[in-house]
């Protein structure tokens, strides 16, 4: 067994905190505010830091990363971005998927995720570009991430119609080749209550979890998300089910969300707020009074949901912006959702793992030694100053450190 010692920082409070963590068991062997190397244990120097459970990321898109500059979206809207990204998707490769891939999430490491969750868009006339390449991307990053990938078909899903048959078989030729759980985004099909049924089947027959793009929309009749938590009950899958954007929810009156979130609780369905796409998709048709488009957060925490939060897509045809760094999800979600810095941070550490169903997200002695040390005096100040001066270990072992030198001519 080999440890190593986090010495000279401080913990979410601000006040002293140091680790030894096992890089064998991979998990704390010890944790309070001072931890004395033994003779010859590796010093991991983290002064100046704030010594923090590593993030993850529970919803993103690596297939279309980095890909604005050669997509462009000539409105910026959610349909247009579809569409450049459906006409674009045979100019693509898997060696080229992966590479993206790869590059984007050892961005995320040195930011600090060790676990992250994407998507992968996918249809009857896609190719297996974007399967191919993410699933190698997956293979390529084992030493440092964890990376789950999540098929996205869209519908209409049932019937013997040509396009339904073909669009089964696209996500049941995915689950095959390795993808961890079914997605999809039933709220664009015509029938979205039928959608989420037969998506929630052919999770149950195939024996994987579920993750949906859920009503991604400010329509407030929208509800597939009230259909996915029956589906949770009828299987009794409370914990492995994933709603992402929730959209809608903002949009309806306080004692609906109110309801929706409690029977969330309930059952075990866990939300995914996302709140960088959604503020640049949503409310481009209400100029005044513009909705934020992010889901109904406060209202699901005070019911007790799971809550997670991500980036989305990065720099591709649904959203230009995005750098790879939880600090800007949580400053994002803080922002739109009205969260306090540490409510935003949970929802990029343990709620963000808890809806992915991995572990981490507390620096408890024998909790996996997954951290992110980053530049700050407090949590607060960590993640509002977003230094790239971070340093990462996964399961007790480094895996990424960034040093920041910066000269100021007087
Ligand atoms: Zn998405």
């Amino acid at each position: 067994m080999t440890t190593r010692v986090l010495r000279g920082g401080v913990g979410a409070d601000g006040e002293p905190f140091e680790l030894r963590v096992d890089d064998a068991g991979g998990t704390i062997v010890t944790a309070g505010p001072s931890v004395v190397p033994a003779e010859g244990e590796e010093v991991v120097d983290c002064a100046g830091q704030v010594v923090l459970a590593a993030p993850a990321d529970p919803h993103l898109h690596l297939d279309k990363v980095d890909t604005s500059w050669r997509l462009k979206n000539p409105t910026d809207e959610l349909a247009d971005a579809v569409r450049v990204w459906t006409g674009g998707i045979d100019l693509l490769d898997a060696d080229e998927v992966r590479d993206r891939a790869v590059a984007t999430i050892d961005d995320f490491v040195a930011n600090g995720c060790t676990a992250l969750r994407s998507h992968v868009n996918l249809g009857p006339t896609s190719g297996d570009a974007p399967l191919k390449g993410l699933l190698a991307a997956r293979d390529e990053v084992a030493d440092r991430c964890d990376v789950q990938l999540v098929v996205l078909v869209k519908g209409p899903l049932r019937g013997d119609g040509d396009g339904p048959v073909a669009a089964r078989a696209v996500i049941r030729s995915a689950v095959d080749a390795g993808v961890d759980l079914i997605g999809g985004a039933p709220h664009s099909a015509p029938d979205p209550a039928s959608d989420v049924q037969v998506l929630f089947a052919m999770a149950a027959e195939m024996g994987v979890g579920v993750d949906l793009h859920t009503d991604e929309t400010l329509d407030p009749a929208a509800t597939s998300l009230s259909v996915m938590a029956d589906e949770t009950e009828r299987h009794g899958w409370g914990g492995c089910v994933t709603a992402s954007h929730c959209v809608s929810l903002s949009m309806q009156p306080e004692e609906h969300q109110a309801a929706v979130a409690a029977r969330l609780a309930e059952v075990g369905v866990a939300v995914v707020a996302l709140p960088a796409t959604n503020l640049w998709l949503q409310g481009r048709h209400d100029p005044v009074g513009t909705p934020r488009g992010v889901t109904a957060v406060r209202r699901l925490l005070d019911a007790g949901v799971v809550v997670g939060s991500g980036a989305d897509n990065l720099r591709d045809p649904f959203c230009p912006a995005g750098r790879a760094d939880p600090f800007e999800t949580a400053t994002l979600l803080a922002l739109t959702a009205h969260l306090s810095p540490a409510e935003a941070w949970w929802a990029v550490t343990g709620g963000a793992r808890q809806a992915m169903g991995v572990g981490g997200g507390a620096l408890d002695v024998g909790a996996p030694a997954d951290v992110l040390a980053a530049r700050g005096r407090d949590l607060e100040d960590a993640i509002a100053r977003a230094s790239a001066e971070r340093t990462v270990l996964r399961r007790g072992t480094v895996v990424a450190r960034t040093s920041v030198t910066r000269s100021i001519a007087r």
